[in-house]
């Protein structure tokens, strides 16, 4: 079978099957936007414990926080053109931010990061130089500390993956399940934006929402969060698969980018916005933070959501 038979999430669905089950320390494996693990806590652990007994006696306290991981690759000619007046370094940005949006997506804070890069030997080393400078840059805004990496020739395009480690508090952990019917759906931001200008890389000023994700994970008031980087109405769908809920999209409530239709708000994905859940009798609570309200959770028999949409890699464009 070819992949473009089965695509992204039908392979994906195989391959978590051959993995199995995970580990008991998994709390979250695939299925989210990150993976979310439980740090045992060893001496390694602690710098900060000096003696035997300190280290013995944090080894009994249970960890407060859960470890996050998330990865994200982009591959020249899928993701991105390079074009005369392209910027390495607004890629380099692009690339982190995609896995700084997805620890933040689980109400977590990003830590640390390895950057693998392939290139085709002719590739210019000057570029890669601007691109890591603007991975670089992106990370320092969000305290992001690269610490290693991998570098391989590729045969003819250029690939950037990053691995981004972060963290959260266990009591803040916000994830796909969770919805409840009746919550409702609420957004950061504005939609269709990066469709407009054709997905190019750094026409496009996308927002990383980590402030806006802290301030909804810590409010405990959210019941579920993902971020947009499929598309608005393909983010939802994951929300209402993961939590067994359907939805109702209020289409004339979805903040529109400017000069976007609303079809490309609606799937053009690349935002990198927070979608989150919010019970109705909580959502006035939410003061400090900029949103929308744009649809409802309801059963899944209620769902009037479209069951596809957004990009997937694999697909066969028609
Ligand atoms: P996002 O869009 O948030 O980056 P993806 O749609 O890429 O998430 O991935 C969905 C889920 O599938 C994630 O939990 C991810 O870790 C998992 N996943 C994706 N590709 C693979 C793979 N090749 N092997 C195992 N898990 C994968
Ligand atoms: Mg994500």
């Amino acid at each position: 079978m070819k992949l473009s038979q089965l695509r992204e999430f039908g392979l994906i669905e195989r391959l978590a099957k051959i993995i199995g089950k995970p580990s008991s320390r998994v709390v979250i494996g695939i299925g989210d936007d990150a993976a979310v693990l439980e740090i045992r806590n060893t001496k390694s652990f602690g710098p900060s414990l000096r003696t035997r007994s300190e280290i013995l006696n944090n080894h009994k306290l249970p960890n407060s926080k859960y470890q996050l991981i998330t990865t994200d690759t982009l591959v020249e000619n899928v993701h991105f053109i390079i074009s005369k007046r392209f910027s390495f370094a607004a890629l380099g940005r692009k690339a982190m931010l995609a896995n700084i949006s997805d620890i933040a997506a689980m109400g977590g804070v990003p830590t640390f990061a390895v950057v693998t890069i392939g290139a085709p030997s002719g590739f210019s080393v000057e570029r890669i130089v601007e691109l890591y400078k603007g991975m670089k840059e992106e990370g320092k805004k969000h305290k992001v500390s690269i610490v290693g990496g991998d570098t391989v020739r590729s045969p003819r395009e250029l690939i950037i993956s990053i691995t981004l480690l972060g963290e959260v508090e266990k009591q803040y952990l916000l994830t796909r399940a969770g919805a409840k019917v009746g919550d409702l759906i609420c957004v950061t931001g504005k939609f269709g934006g990066p469709a407009v200008s054709r997905f190019e890389i750094g026409k496009q000023t996308a927002e990383s929402r980590t402030q806006e994700a802290r301030i909804v994970a810590k409010s405990r008031l959210a019941t579920a969060m993902i971020d947009s980087s499929d598309g608005l109405v393909r983010s939802i769908l994951e929300l209402c698969k993961a939590s067994k809920v359907g939805a109702r999209l209020w289409e004339d409530k979805v903040p529109i980018a400017k000069g976007a239709t609303l079809q490309q708000a609606l799937y053009g994905g690349e935002e990198y916005e927070l979608v989150f859940l919010v019970p109705p009798s909580k959502v006035k609570k939410l003061k400090k933070l900029k949103f929308s309200i744009v649809g409802e959770i309801v059963s899944r028999q209620d769902n009037s959501l479209p069951s596809a949409g957004g990009y997937e890699h694999f697909k066969v464009l028609k």
